[in-house]
């Protein structure tokens, strides 16, 4: 069997965290009512002259910078000429020649091996609008003409599907720490383009395709694991790759050819006479990096070094930018850093998280978490109470803690009812007891379970194990 090697490069398209569009004054959102968020500017009409949103080119520095990447000193626009009725002025406004960022070099970790990739450069563009299919019919949505979008292009340096997951995940958490983007990729604020190829191993580069618009990173991993397998298949068939756009169906787990590619002469570039080249001064560079938010790694370090956290905590607590922000609340709001930890792994993550999305959808605030976790340190509630029915409580709504647990009456029992319930299980469980006085421990933890059962969840643990052992020492002197 010959020995193929596969060569990947992304094109990452990510939406930036503006109040407006790219050239005009129009809010820039997901969503809403279709047609509602434009203006002549991002919908084209004759006349209309753009004008640049300075914090775009703000956010596309930091983006850079975040990377890893050269900024350049001067960057200039272009028109990419194509029709598409998601593109009401017929070209899209964007950066050929001179984008604002030049290449660099991101390393990243992927199988326990830190590796690099290089990234060729990142342009400052206008995302399209939207069409809307249904059934029969085909809408149009201009809401996101105009938005702000970078593509980030790399070189081919990853070399397996697992790489390229990784890198991109990478990626992800950079421009989200950097506060560049929400980079939400069920929303479609982060996308990504695969490029792969297959080649003779230490032959020359083979012919690539391009998959369009992967929504998720386990989707970019799945179709480049498809697309390799076939490029093999057709190549060991004595077949040729041709250069092609495609299409991934992640339902489906297939991927299909969608039209031959265009190449860079099909677009007719020609400069874009309505909007001024940018002149980047060292300055506004240097004050750019000073104010990026704390990436991944200062976070991580600063939870191991000043918190005495274990180093799975402060990975788990710098997996994503939101539940960092949060823990840092909670510790700000005076939650003990290790409580808080336990806490946000333990309960917080888990309702964060929706099946199949890469995205934490957080509904409490750190503030509420310092209170829980004070009551709970008062011993105004059991850990077990707090997790199991006042965070979901809270969840989603602007209820305080105390004001769940008053209403919902989920006070923690005092020490001597839980010990009246403790006392009461045990004589109504006489059999019960008497297996564990002979030698059987796992009868222990079905007591527990009555007498927790029995409280209706609101007696401290360390209280049901104190009093239970106590009574049941009792019991054995009795007998
Ligand atoms: P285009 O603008 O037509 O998409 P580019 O030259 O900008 O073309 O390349 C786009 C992407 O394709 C880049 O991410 C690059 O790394 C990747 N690429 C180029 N050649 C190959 C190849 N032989 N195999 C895999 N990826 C490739
Ligand atoms: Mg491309
Ligand atoms: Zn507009």
């Amino acid at each position: 069997m010959q020995d193929y090697e596969m060569r990947i490069g992304l094109e990452v398209h990510c939406e930036l965290k503006t109040a407006s569009k790219l050239f005009c004054s129009c809010e820039n959102a997901f969503g809403g009512k279709p047609n509602t968020r434009c203006c002549p500017v991002c919908t084209g009409y004759p006349g209309a002259l753009p004008s640049l949103n300075a914090k775009a080119v703000k956010l596309t520095v930091a983006a850079g910078l975040a990377l890893g990447c050269e900024i350049s000193d001067y960057c200039k626009w272009d028109r990419k000429n194509y029709f598409y009725p998601d593109l009401p002025k017929g070209w899209q406004t964007t950066q050929y020649d001179l984008p604002l960022v030049k290449g660099g070099i991101m390393t990243y970790e992927s199988g326990g091996v830190k590796k690099q990739l290089r990234i060729s450069r990142i342009q400052l563009e206008e995302d399209a609008g939207k069409l809307v299919h249904d059934g029969e019919k085909t809408f149009v949505d201009f809401n996101r003409c105009g938005v702000p979008l970078i593509e980030i292009v790399t070189e081919p340096d990853l070399r397996s599907p697992e790489d390229a997951a990784a890198a991109l995940e990478e990626i992800r958490t950079r421009l989200k720490f950097a506060g560049v983007s929400d980079v939400k990729m069920q929303e479609g604020s982060l996308r990504c383009d695969v490029n792969l190829s297959v080649s003779l191993r230490g032959g020359p580069m083979g012919v690539r395709t391009e998959t369009k618009n992967l929504n998720s990173i386990k989707a970019v991993q799945r179709c480049c694991r498809y697309e390799a397998e076939r490029q093999k298949r057709e190549l060991l068939a004595g077949g040729k790759i041709t250069l092609e756009t495609r299409k991934w169906d992640d339902v489906r787990g297939i991927g299909y050819a969608m039209r031959g590619k265009e190449e860079s002469r099909d677009y007719k570039y020609i400069a874009e006479v309505d909007v001024p080249p940018v002149t980047i001064s060292e300055t506004f560079v240097r004050e750019t990096e000073r104010s990026l938010p704390p990436s991944k790694a200062s976070r991580k370090a600063k939870y191991t070094a000043e918190y005495a956290l274990p180093e799975y905590d402060a990975d788990v607590l710098t997996s994503d930018c939101v539940i960092s922000d949060l823990f840092d609340d909670a510790v700000k709001c005076g939650a003990d850093p290790k409580k808080a930890s336990n806490f946000i792994m333990g309960s917080v993550l888990r309702l964060s998280k929706t099946e199949g999305s890469d995205d934490y959808d957080v509904k409490i605030g750190g503030d509420r978490i310092a209170q829980c976790l004070k009551l709970c340190d008062d011993g105004e509630i059991s850990m077990p109470v707090l997790k199991e029915k006042v965070l979901p409580e809270l969840w989603g709504t602007d209820l305080s803690p105390s004001d769940v647990i008053n209403q919902k009456g989920l006070r923690r029992l005092p020490y001597e009812e839980t010990a009246a319930i403790a006392q009461k299980v045990i004589e109504e469980n006489p059999a019960a007891v008497s297996e564990y006085l002979s030698g059987n421990s796992k009868v222990f933890s079905f007591l527990v379970g009555k007498v927790m059962k029995a409280g209706a969840g609101k007696c401290d643990p360390t209280h049901v194990n104190e009093t239970l052992n106590k009574k049941i020492k009792e019991k054995e002197k009795e007998r």
